[in-house]
């Protein structure tokens, strides 16, 4: 007698996942667009991809991506690059963290395996920076595994499909539709059906509005496409407000140099390189009030320009000041490096938050004399 299928293959509204995996792969076959982590699916270059594309737009990370495999094409090259050099090739993607770790995981690779990949999901979720997602990215992309990767654009297709009442933030959900999926992975095809799952929740069954039904080789099994209910999935809490910060940003002059320094470690934009950043909006008697504070003088402070920076959980209103310093001071316990137009440009990974205020510095173009050297 034929073995009676799990009861996890189907939702509360009779649909059998597996019903999904044909239809699915031929239309990926059919309409999956042309990227460049596509065309070669080693574990290197799809680990990459997959970093770079969280919280992040496939047309944004392309280029990026380009950039980054010219320059760093293996697991050692990796290893072994400058963390300011390495920063650098992220500079505007956000989320630095995320180039931080892929370095972390790249040098345990060399140092526990000689650079080789390691192949299994559990090992793949050991690795720094790895989580479920990316490993069973990984696992089922670049080593045909039969491992879901179920981001947010996958719980929504999902959810629509079955109508799946439960919220999507809760683990429990996302744990259970990950099995779901695994049992229904087709061997031989397993890297396809991951991606045909992404593709379809990137192009196809999108948040925000109206999916493109029309579109979806799903919709005769849809439940919500049945019913007319795809904006009411998928289901999900509402999130909190962002908490609004106001910043004051010290764009510092002196002889065709501006000033930069370093972030503390840790919070937010830790470690990397900013214009001066103060806390909360202030006129420019107080800037003139810290300057003296610093032990430095400011021949002339103007207001250049206003500009609201969002993150994940709070969002900063920056307002930036230029001021021209007769001297290239340094306050009390240094931390200030005056540089160049060209090491701006081409040494310095200032995060997007700050790179924006760069041409409010008024310097000539990047061709300036040698300035301080960036340590
Ligand atoms: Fe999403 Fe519409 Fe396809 Fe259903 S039919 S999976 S709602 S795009």
């Amino acid at each position: 007698m034929k073995d009676q299928p799990s009861p996890v293959l189907y939702d509360t509204n009779g649909l059998c996942l597996e019903e999904i995996v044909a239809p699915l792969l031929a239309w990926y076959r059919q309409s999956a667009r042309i990227l460049p982590w596509r065309e070669n699916t080693a574990p290197y270059r799809v680990w990459v991809s997959e970093i770079m594309l969280q919280q992040t737009r496939v047309d944004t990370v392309i280029p990026y991506y380009e950039r980054f495999m010219a320059r760093l094409p293996s697991v050692q090259a990796l290893a072994e690059v400058r963390e300011e050099e390495l920063l650098k090739l992220w500079e505007g993607l956000g989320y630095y963290s995320r180039a931080r770790n892929l370095q972390k995981a790249a040098r345990c690779i060399c140092k526990e395996s000689g650079g080789a990949f390691p192949g299994s999901y559990e090992q793949l979720c050991s690795l720094p920076g790895v989580g479920p997602y990316t490993a069973g990215a990984i696992a089922s992309i670049a080593f045909g595994l039969p491992v879901p990767a179920v981001d947010g654009n996958v719980l929504r297709v999902l959810s629509r499909l079955t109508e799946n009442p439960r919220d999507i933030a809760e683990p429990a959900v996302k744990k259970q539709m990950t099995a779901a999926l695994a049992q229904v992975y087709p061997a031989g095809h397993c890297g396809d059906f991951t991606q045909s799952l992404m593709e379809l929740g990137a192009v196809v069954c999108v948040p925000n509005g109206l999916p493109k039904c029309g579109s979806c080789p799903l919709r005769q099994l849809c439940r919500a496409f049945r019913h007319g209910t795809q904006t009411e999935y998928p289901v999900q809490t509402k999130k909190q407000p962002r908490r609004a910060e106001q910043k004051t940003v010290l764009l510092l002059c002196c002889g065709g140099r501006a000033a930069v320094r370093k972030r503390p470690q840790g919070g937010l934009l830790g470690g990397l390189w900013e214009f001066p950043c103060l806390d909360g909006a202030l006129s420019a008697a107080e800037i003139a009030a810290w300057l003296e504070q610093q032990g430095a003088h400011a021949a002339h402070i103007e207001r250049a320009l206003s500009r609201k920076h969002i993150f994940t959980h709070v969002e900063w209103d920056m307002t930036a000041y230029r001021v021209s310093c007769p001297h290239a001071f340094q306050p009390d316990g240094g931390g200030l490096v005056w540089a160049t137009p060209e090491q701006l440009a081409d040494e310095i990974a200032l995060p997007t938050a700050f790179r924006r205020f760069t041409r409010a510095l008024g310097l000539p173009s990047p061709q300036a004399p040698e300035g301080q050297k960036i340590p």
